[in-house]
């Protein structure tokens, strides 16, 4: 739900930054990938259509063509450098009517739930990337890697730590690479703040404060993101992983264990299957603790974290644009970039060299295990769940 307040003028600035970004970006997967946590899938073959080509962009084909689709990723794709919009998977006949004329999307391109899998064939396809409502992430990933497609996938990664497993499993046994559409990583705000906690540019970190949350309560309770078996969740899942994520990149680690309680249901209108707020904590280990929360019923987002010599703070944090940045040393002066056209550019120059993003699925998988251990300390009210590898 990150059509949030900040939202309200596209402006985007990628003139004047490339070198900066270009630089930062060069930097990210040390600070992506923390103290390197993740496997990468080792050792496999994989024939990209045209990867001798360091010219021809990658195809990506979007499948589910909602909210995000519509709004950040087609448009982004208009921009990118490395990959551009081929194709689109819809259950819809209209919106494919509408989609192939405002981007010259050849019928051939075109497909639908049910012939999905015929994107196989199509070598105008390299990457697949789904944008569907989160328990429909582990099908669609599935049938994109049989198909020996690249696959991107929207976060939450997955509504269980078994579909995610699945979902790499597919990937790997399929030779293909598979990312998270964690857009914040190509950010310079989200990246500053992994070189300032990960570096310890100021010491080490001593707490982390964080809260994403964005109001869903104005518009109709019937929606995929309150019904559970769809979202698998409530803000925590939607909202709020983005705080586990910035714990997460700002210690450079994963946490031990957490600690969770769900808010007080005050509309039950909107919330009988999913939680209308959690709190959460995350302990490092290390003495360091991460104060989280995320709720449906407002709409706020921040991100600050002291360390022993200075601290830092974002807010807003988490939109798509209108980010700003303070250290105990001034302004941070960075520019707001269009994160989803780096993000998909980036994710397709490591698919081209057949290696992992800086966004792999083990990162999902790791943040899939943090959410269901929130939920299961908070179902246990406020039972303290390890994380375990
Ligand atoms: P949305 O409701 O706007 O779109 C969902 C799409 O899925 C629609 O095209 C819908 O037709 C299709 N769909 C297929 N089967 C469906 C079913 N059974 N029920 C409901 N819809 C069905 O949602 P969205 O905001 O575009 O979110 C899609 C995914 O993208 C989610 O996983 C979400 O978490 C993620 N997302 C990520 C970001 C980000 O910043 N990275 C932002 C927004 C959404």
């Amino acid at each position: 739900m990150e059509s949030n307040p900040f939202q309200q003028d596209r402006r985007r600035f990628l003139k004047g930054v490339t070198l900066t970004i270009g630089a930062s970006v060069i930097t990210l997967p040390l600070f992506s990938m923390g103290s390197g946590f993740f496997e990468s899938p080792q050792g496999q073959e994989l024939q990209v259509a045209g990867s001798g080509s360091q010219q021809r962009k990658l195809g990506v084909a979007l499948v589910g063509l909602g909210k995000y689709s519509t709004d950040q990723l087609a448009p982004a794709l208009q921009q990118t450098k490395d990959c551009y919009l081929a194709g689109i998977v819809t259950g819809t006949p209209s919106k494919a009517q509408e989609w192939k004329a405002k981007y010259n999307i050849p019928d051939k391109n075109v497909y639908n739930y049910s012939n999905f899998d015929k994107i196989a064939d199509n070598k105008d396809i390299d990457i697949v990337y789904v944008v569907l409502p989160n328990s429909m992430h582990a099908e669609y990933v599935i049938r994109a890697a049989k198909a020996k497609k690249h696959v991107i996938t929207e976060k939450p990664m997955a509504t269980s730590v078994a579909d995610a497993e699945r979902m790499i499993a597919a990937c790997r046994e399929n030779g293909v690479q598979l990312a998270v559409g964690y857009r914040l990583h190509f950010d310079p705000f989200h990246q500053r703040v992994m070189e300032l906690g990960q570096k310890q540019v100021y010491g080490k970190v001593q707490h982390i404060n964080t809260t994403n949350s964005g109001n869903q309560t104005h518009g109709s309770p019937d929606i995929w993101r309150l019904d559970r078996e769809l979202s698998g969740g409530g803000p925590l899942m939607d909202m709020g992983i983005y705080c586990v994520q910035a714990a997460c990149y700002t210690t450079g680690k994963t946490p031990v264990a957490v600690t969770a309680r769900f808010g007080e249901v005050t509309n039950s209108k909107y919330f009988s299957e999913v939680e209308q707020s959690i709190n959460w904590q995350m302990d490092f280990g290390d003495g360091v603790i991460a104060e989280c929360n995320s709720s449906y019923a407002e709409s706020k987002d921040m991100l600050e974290a002291k360390a022993e010599k200075g601290w830092w703070k974002l807010g807003p944090s988490y939109g798509y644009e209108g980010k700003k940045g303070e250290t105990s040393s001034g302004k941070m002066d960075l520019p707001n970039v269009y994160e989803q056209a780096l993000q998909m550019d980036g994710q397709a120059e490591s698919f081209r060299k057949n290696q992992p993003s800086i966004t792999p699925g083990e990162m999902g998988l790791r943040d899939v295990k943090i959410l269901m251990a929130i939920y299961e300390s908070a179902r246990a009210g406020g039972k303290r769940v390890t994380i375990t590898g």
